[in-house]
């Protein structure tokens, strides 16, 4: 695209701009954000009664701003059918080599799934290192070589090979390959009986508290298929145990590490037997999207949407932490569902509706995976090749406004100049995303949509908060991310300031109100990972 293209459609933009200023209340999202994260809802477990509570919340405001219902059968609701699956306390994990054995405990020192979604499981393996795990034939990449991985355990390592050379497995950003999901579902490609990923802090992003959180609760699944293989054991280990499990084999993590970073890695056999046992509770879950649209008032594009998103869900009760067991959830997500119910008031309120239709989605399940996002992507309302746009809310800072906003993957769509021309007339900055090499991109739900060929990105606030101190927005993430992502003290402060949401949210309704009325559907661009994806969806 040219620059003189983009510029006539910036100018398209702001005409549009100035018709109409949405009407959004930081107040009414703090209402919205307050509610949702109480205790009374329990944390929103997907298949729990807070969650049920937070959906039929959603819906009824959805109801109230005159939205129509989108879901099955003309309710607000897709149902989403799901298999619970919580393994228990004694769930036993042992390696041995001679006449050495080492025992592993439940939570201290593993947590892990039987992605078998079967009641009792217990098998044995032999473990293999194998890196990374990747096997990437665009960048020349494979750990596995031409070795055999079937019924064997894997050992690795997440994330990717280090580079800064963006042509590399994204330079410093993580690209999919990187993801713990990634790992898991490759060594299921290739047969493996379980996968032990050990934990670093900087390989994963984070410390062992959240895998610990993120894992020991219930976690949804998509029903197996029979026949199909699954893991008997997709799996952590603290970097502690990893070292055990390592040295029984005579190796180090700090060695494989470096191995791993390496082109020519091969696998390496440890010679350690792997014997696993994980007693689990399982059962089906009936969890929904809720899902409220606005038609457009073009009678030939009102039949395609701009999607806006936010998952509902968090981690439910849980493993207590200073004595309370609630996963609140304010920031992780209710946030974003403050400003999706905020959206889709405001919008449903334009006297003149723009040409395309809105639909308005919580889905359910995020956080064990996507699934929520990913079952509206195989089970849509509207067909991808019908979806303009998803733009996707998921954990903002209320600690008011910024000078600067995150659109991760926006540049990557022809929606770009469209993006660049509302931050410009609302002066907002747009930054690039401060911390790639965590992966953000394929971490919430737009990565689903974009699966499946659609246009989508989040919406963040960026770091540079006004009337702030220089560094605050840095402090404000590491000290949220290190005492409060995924823990029940993520909690409603009196003291939050919306104004940044409220903020946020009128940018991505701007951006989603100039798409739905242009004529054309955006693409991703040439050369992108999704393109392929959106043509098989049938837009050029
Ligand atoms: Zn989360």
């Amino acid at each position: 695209m040219t620059n003189i293209r983009a510029v006539t459609i910036g100018l398209c933009a702001l005409n549009f701009l100035w018709a109409q200023q949405p009407d959004i209340s930081a107040r009414r999202i703090r209402a919205h954000v307050k509610f949702l994260s109480g205790d009374l809802l329990e944390g929103r477990g997907p298949g729990g009664r807070g969650g049920q509570l937070a959906t039929e919340y959603i819906a009824t405001q959805f109801m109230l701003a005159g939205l129509k219902p989108g879901g099955d059968n003309v309710t607000y609701f897709q149902g989403v059918p799901l298999t619970g699956v919580q393994t228990e306390k004694s769930a036993q994990f042992s390696a041995s080599k001679g006449g050495q054995t080492i025992d592993f405990k439940w939570s201290d020192d593993f947590v892990g799934v039987n992605e078998r979604l079967t009641a009792d499981d217990r098998f044995e393996g032999d473990a293999i290192f194998v890196g990374h795990g990747i096997e990437a034939p665009e960048f020349q990449w494979n750990d596995f070589k031409d070795v055999d991985v079937r019924g064997k355990v894997l050992v690795l390592f997440t994330n990717e090979p280090a580079s800064s050379d963006p042509k590399f497995f994204g330079g410093r950003a993580l690209t999919y390959y990187g993801r713990w999901s990634y790992k898991f579902e490759e060594a299921t490609r290739k047969g493996a009986v379980g996968v032990i990923i050990i934990h670093t802090t900087p390989t994963a992003g984070y410390g062992w508290e959240v895998v610990r959180n993120s894992w020991s609760g219930e976690q949804p699944y998509v029903k197996v298929e029979p026949g199909q293989h699954a893991l008997s054991l997709a799996g952590w280990v603290t970097q502690e145990s990893g070292e055990k499990l390592l040295s029984l084999g005579g190796h180090h993590v700090d060695e494989l590490l470096k191995a791993a970073d390496s082109r020519d890695f091969r696998p390496i056999p440890l010679g350690v037997r792997i014997l696993c046992n994980l007693p689990t509770k399982v059962r089906e879950i009936a969890t929904r999207n809720v899902a409220g649209m606005v038609e457009g008032s073009d009678p030939k594009l009102k039949s395609e949407v701009v999607i806006y998103s936010a998952h509902w869900d968090h981690l439910g009760i849980g493993t207590p932490v200073n004595g309370d067991a609630i996963y609140n959830g304010a920031v992780d997500n209710a946030t974003g569902c403050g400003i999706l119910m905020e959206l889709a008031r405001a919008w449903a309120a334009q006297p003149k509706k723009p040409r395309r239709s809105a639909l308005f989605l919580a889905v359910t399940a995020e956080e064990g995976g996507l699934r929520g996002s990913q079952y509206y992507a195989a089970h849509p309302e509207i067909p991808p090749g019908k979806t303009a746009l998803a733009i996707n809310y998921d954990g903002l800072f209320p600690f008011g406004r910024t000078r600067d906003v995150v659109v991760n993957g926006a540049d990557r769509t022809t929606a770009w100049p469209v993006v660049e021309a509302v931050a410009k007339r609302m002066g907002l900055t747009i930054k690039p995303h401060p911390r790639p090499e965590q992966g953000t991109y394929y971490r919430s739900d737009h990565f689903a949509f974009a699966h499946v060929g659609i246009p989508a990105f989040s919406v963040e606030l960026g770091e540079d908060f006004i009337g702030k101190p220089k560094g605050f927005g840095a402090k404000a993430f590491d000290d949220y991310n290190g005492q409060h992502y995924h823990r029940p003290s993520d909690e409603f402060q009196e003291a939050w300031d919306f104004s940044g949401l409220a903020e946020m949210a009128r940018f991505g309704f701007l951006i989603g109100a100039e798409v739905a009325n242009q004529d054309r559907l955006p693409t991703w661009r040439v050369g992108d990972e999704f393109l392929a994806a959106r043509e098989k969806s049938g837009v050029r």
